[in-house]
């Protein structure tokens, strides 16, 4: 007897799209079937998708310490409700994700308070390569280093991050690296403020996308020398995917994802909708999201991640607009996926191609596949029912972020999540007027980072 069955689904796995009933058992996938088998729970997805859950490696929920702007409860509320059932989350908290106490303290407050399932990053700093092998008993999923200022995290200098990437390659693990050359945008900025701009165009051209793949670079580079596994975050430009590709094609451990922002905003929305909409990096030029789309059709972008960053209204607005004085950060867990889907589809790109993106690639980059990413035998069962005839239009109001923005406000989108389901059980039903999570909060648990032994 199964615990699950959910009969008549368009089950999209790792090669093909199937028409066929999924069955749970223990909280993973247990197997599929044209046939009825005698299930607890029957659920009937009367002909639309299941997609498997995503996986997010990008996402701040600001806890602790920061946590006027979201928490490990409203964030992953808001990740079941867009399709989102696993979350990497960055170490940009207060005090920083640096060591065991930091690490330790995430971990409780996650614990308590998640819906869906979480790692957790550890901060590489300039000082902490040292400390490392004492950390690897923590599981941390990665490390993160910031190549530009951050007011959040210490940024590290090219010898600090070379040295850094060796201890990582020593401890086994994994970094992830904000690539932006902060010599050039110190230089641009300066420039600008001195010509007194203070507006979207002034910040677009104080990082400039030259100064983004420069660093990238600069991060496969030195990740080469170190020989170490680098995954690029949120890289907004077409040449990064292409550096990357490249020395992938080498047969360098290194990946880049996109974040999803860029497939949908560019400098106009930024222009319209001024500091929600201000990002780093920032959003580029007219038609830039076009080249993204095609490098993920062609493979060059290997994932996406939503680079979920909220602040406060007050924190967004205090500048009266001026960039100079804007925290840059988006809020979208929640739209993310099922704007992906509506549009990939769209755009002639496969369901199963889409699912790669957002939930496999991830997944096996940072080594958690096949247990989570994707709907095979033995996996966690993790999924969403999603009906791609559904349109709606994006409303923060409706959504369970803290903090009632996104610059997606308004936009249009193709397809709705309808339930989605975290190890078998439902976490997200699309009822009522924003939909209903339906576990306690603490129902996430702690995804351990795979470290090679
Ligand atoms: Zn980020």
């Amino acid at each position: 007897m199964f615990d699950l069955a959910i009969k008549r689904a368009r089950v999209v796995g790792e090669a093909s799209v199937d028409y066929a009933n999924i069955y749970v058992k223990d909280g993973v996938f247990a197997g599929f079937s044209t046939e009825v088998l005698a299930a607890r729970e029957t659920v009937d997805a009367d002909g639309r998708y299941v997609f498997p859950g995503g996986v997010d490696p990008h996402v701040h929920f600001n806890d602790p310490g920061l946590t006027d702007g979201e928490d490990f409860q409203t964030g992953t509320m808001a990740a079941v409700a867009g399709g989102i059932t696993t979350v990497f989350e960055m170490p940009l908290t207060v005090p920083l994700t640096a060591d065991k106490p930091s690490f330790m303290l995430k971990r409780r407050e996650a614990e308590k308070k998640a819906v869906a399932d979480f790692g957790i990053y550890l901060a590489l700093t300039p000082d902490n390569s040292a400390s490392l092998p004492s950390l690897m008993d923590l599981q941390p999923i990665g490390f993160k280093a910031f190549m530009s200022y951050s007011p959040e995290i210490p940024m590290v200098k090219d010898g600090e991050l070379l040295e850094g990437m060796r201890a990582i390659k020593a401890v086994g693990s994994r970094i992830a690296v904000h690539c932006e050359n902060n010599d050039l945008i110190a230089f641009l900025t300066a420039k600008l403020q001195s010509q007194g701009r203070d507006g979207p165009r002034a910040y677009m051209d104080s990082r400039p996308d030259y100064s983004e793949w420069e660093a990238i670079q600069r991060a496969v580079t030195l990740a080469k020398i170190a020989g170490v596994q680098l995954h690029i975050v949120h890289s907004s430009t077409p040449e990064g995917a292409r550096i990357v590709a490249r020395a992938r094609g080498e047969g360098h451990p290194v990946s880049v994802e996109t974040a999803q922002h860029f497939l949908f905003l560019d400098e106009t929305d930024f222009e319209r909708i001024g500091p929600m909409a201000q990002c780093n990096p920032p959003l580029r030029a007219a038609g830039n999201a076009d080249l993204l789309w095609e490098a993920i059709k062609t493979r060059q972008i290997d994932c996406v991640g939503t680079d979920h960053a909220p602040y406060t209204f007050e924190e967004k607005l205090a500048g009266n607009g001026s960039v100079w004085k804007t925290p840059a950060g988006i809020n979208n867990i929640q739209s993310a996926i099922p704007l992906l889907i509506g549009e990939g589809l769209a755009r002639n790109i496969s369901p199963v191609r889409l699912a790669e993106i957002y939930a496999t690639a991830p997944a096996r980059i940072f080594g958690i596949y096949p247990r989570k990413g994707a709907i095979t035998i033995g996996a966690d069962a993790d999924m969403f029912i999603f009906d791609p005839d559904e349109h709606w239009t994006v409303d923060p109001a409706r959504t369970f972020y803290k903090q009632k923005w996104t610059p997606f406000e308004g936009k249009p989108v193709r397809g709705r999540i309808k339930k989605t389901w975290v190890r078998g059980t439902v976490v997200y039903d699309d009822a009522g007027e924003q939909g209903t999570i339906t576990v306690d909060p603490g129902f996430g648990r702690f995804v351990p980072g795979f470290v090679w032994a």
